[in-house]
């Protein structure tokens, strides 16, 4: 779910904006862990924390306040967060894991070159040089900007974006490899959009009072970084007009939100010669050669805004095109560069999440770290907080909720047998990855010293770049990984058909070896439910059991599904946050599928995983069948702060916690009888109401 975040500028192929949607189909579910080490308890397992609780509240009426409401209360979110909860807790002392590794490592300065050791123990070392990064200024990105401002042709325009492209700044678009979406065995390129400064279409188009006040920041901060860059006021402004008035226009011609959650709709397979039919003014062949990209069939997310960079390609005055270019250049690099860029960065970035006060720098170097070199880091990390004990337990849970599925699918009372067995294929070509990739990626020709923290950027970006676009017209690597070791997180991707677990989410008090079964199916359980229900979510439920776009379903029992989900919608339609904003349904049925299925899965995985056993003890006055429930809301319910709900209810498919907590609890007849919850009471949703999909 990391798509929540406001991305880091740096420059990297990942960055959402600058190649906006390159993982619009890797589902990634907001989880995060840790705590401790994941070392194994030798005393008896323990339920859920019973002081997390408010008592007070009652578990049949917000069971989201019921079960971690203590907690909340005394745990203020932290200035530099922008929203908290056990399982934020974790993830963030995961960071400190991290730091400690990297302390450790950058203590030695003879590893071999090129080692893990040293690409890591350096990078995060010229990170932490905080010094020698703001003696140098904006000195470090001043031939990107003496670039630019060298433009004379519009050969030159496509010259300066094909050099951005090089170290993964999207702007106006951007070209990365991914699976045919009619043949996931292979690679093919995809021409993305991209090119906003802002997170999305509408931040530049609605009229409602948070976007003309997100608008009314956005030309501040523009016009502040184009004054840190040397022009005087006057011109500054100026170029911030240029700037919106260019970024308008593309956003008019980009998928909304919704849009982008639809497959189908960026489905737009191109033969490399008819390329030009949809943009004539940009030389490919020349960029596909520089790039060294294949001249092959590729896919065209959005043709029509191909088309209007075209147009703007042949319309648009040089000297716009410079400010366009220059402010991307800016905005890339900010975070690389000296405090008073990094901090008007941070400026209007909480203008987005409400943070108070920025990271501090070591968790800042602690996440670029990871995010440019995280499979170098992440094999310290595994050794260390991944036991092999972990992953066995892991591989057992997931085995059994895959099981679940299985049995939920043959029960369909609504589903004919010709989908079911579709649908039963699709479960069995499943591949769960677990904790860390089997092959590590080298790193080879990456440089990493000590005296450019930019450089090692531009290095390290370059090579991830070159990482993926090596893969273009290849058949598919299925050991690859889209997160890194230390990430708390996981995701589907239904191109490979794959659900992923990285160590980093497999930590307390997610996945604890010393909970009770109850706990750790209440809480990573539901995860894995989650991210297997992704494979038969509104989205996922599109491909196939090889991974590709293909409806596989029946008319009839797809109008079913679709009734089904409309029931979901509907329901987080009438979901507030605050008056006059309520969430998307559209926008989250996918993620909520994912829940409600997935808290499902897990239940059933977890009383059949007891069956022929004794059963769980009841632990603080909690049943197991409560300390279940207990765990999914103590792990799943943040703090947000109003700032971060706003952006996050407009851009990001998952919802708020407190209804990730209550929404699906309150459609689950197992909830409702391991709290003995009225007929009437608010956390029991009845008849039409009342929404089940899987
Ligand atoms: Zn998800």
């Amino acid at each position: 779910m990391l798509s929540r975040r406001i991305p880091n500028r740096v420059l990297r192929l990942i960055s959402p904006h600058a190649t906006p949607r390159a993982s619009a189909f890797l589902r990634r579910c907001a989880l995060a862990a840790c705590i401790a080490t994941a070392s194994v308890s030798v005393y008896a397992a323990h339920g859920i924390d019973a002081t997390d609780m408010d008592k007070n509240g009652a578990a049949c009426t917000d069971f989201f306040d019921y079960a971690n409401g203590a907690w909340r209360a005394s745990h203020p979110i932290p200035d530099y967060m922008d929203r908290w909860s056990r399982r934020w807790e974790s993830g963030e002392i995961n960071k400190e894991h991290v730091r400690d590794i990297l302390t450790e490592v950058s203590a030695k300065s003879d590893w071999k070159a090129g080692s893990p050791e040293q690409l890591s123990g350096d990078f995060y070392a010229a990170c932490m040089d905080e010094k020698q990064v703001d003696a140098l200024g904006i000195k470090p990105v001043q031939s990107y900007l003496d670039d630019v401002r060298a433009i004379k042709t519009r050969a030159d325009v496509q010259a300066m974006i094909g050099k951005l492209h090089d170290v993964g700044v999207g702007v106006p678009f951007g070209v990365f490899g991914q699976q045919d979406l009619h043949d996931p065995t292979q690679i093919v390129a995809n021409i993305v959009a991209g090119g906003l400064g802002m997170p999305d279409r509408d931040y530049y188009l609605k009229p409602e009072k948070r976007f003309v006040e997100a608008r009314e920041n956005y030309h501040t901060h523009v016009t502040k970084m184009f004054e840190l860059a040397g022009a005087k006021p006057a011109a500054a402004k100026q170029a911030a007009e240029t700037v919106f008035a260019f970024e308008k226009r593309l956003a008019e011609a980009s998928l909304d939100n919704v849009a982008l959650r639809d497959p189908k709709q960026q489905d737009h397979k191109t033969t490399f010669a008819d390329l030009p039919k949809l943009a004539p003014d940009f030389a490919w062949p020349v960029y596909f050669d520089a790039a060294k990209i294949p001249h092959s069939d590729l896919n065209v997310t959005q043709p029509k805004f191909l088309a209007q960079v075209d147009t703007e390609l042949k319309a648009t005055p040089l000297a716009q095109w410079k400010t366009y270019l220059e402010w991307h250049v800016l905005n890339a690099a900010a975070n690389a560069l000296s405090k008073p860029f990094v901090d008007e960065n941070f400026a209007f970035n909480k203008t987005l999440t409400g943070a108070k006060e920025q990271k501090p720098r070591w968790k800042r170097c602690a996440e670029s770290t990871d995010n440019q070199l995280g499979e170098a880091l992440g094999r310290k990390y595994v050794e260390k907080y991944f036991p092999p004990e972990a992953k066995a337990r892991m591989q057992d849970m997931v085995k059994n909720i895959l099981l679940a599925m299985k049995d939920t699918i043959n029960g369909l009372a609504w589903m004919g047998d010709d989908t079911k067995k579709k649908a039963l294929e699709k479960l069995s070509t499943f591949n769960p990855k677990i904790g860390y990739p089997d092959k590590w990626k080298d790193y080879a020709g990456v440089t990493i010293g000590r005296t450019s923290y930019w450089d090692d950027v531009v290095s390290a970006s370059r090579w991830n770049v070159d990482d993926n676009r090596k893969q273009i017209g290849k058949p598919v690597d299925r050991g690859r990984w889209g997160m890194t070791p230390p990430t708390s997180n996981a995701y589907y991707n239904p191109l490979l058909n794959e659900i992923v677990f990285p160590a980093g989410i497999l930590q307390p008090p997610g996945f604890d070896m010393a909970a009770t079964d109850a706990v750790n199916y209440g809480s990573i359980g539901v995860v894995i439910g989650h991210e297997i229900s992704h494979g038969f979510d509104d989205q996922g439920a599109q491909f196939d059991a090889q991974g590709r776009l293909n409806n596989w379903w029946t008319s009839a029992d797809e109008e079913k599904f679709k009734a089904k989900g409309q029931c979901v919608v509907d329901q987080f339609e009438s979901y507030f946050i605050e008056p006059g904003i309520h969430h998307n349904g559209k926008l989250v049925l996918g993620e909520s599928i994912g829940d409600l299925a997935g808290a499902k899965l897990a239940y059933l995985a977890y009383k059949k995983s007891r069956e022929g056993k004794p059963a769980e003890p009841t632990i603080d006055g909690f049943t197991p069948e409560q300390q279940f429930f207990i765990a999914w809301g103590q792990w799943r319910g943040d703090e947000t702060r109003p700032e971060a709900q706003r952006t996050q209810v407009q851009g990001d498919p998952h919802p708020i916690a407190k209804y990730r907590v209550n929404g699906p609890l309150s459609n689950l007849p197992a909830f409702q009888q391991a709290f003995a919850c009225k007929a009437d009471a608010p956390m029991v949703r009845q008849g039409k109401d009342r929404c089940e999909v899987w």
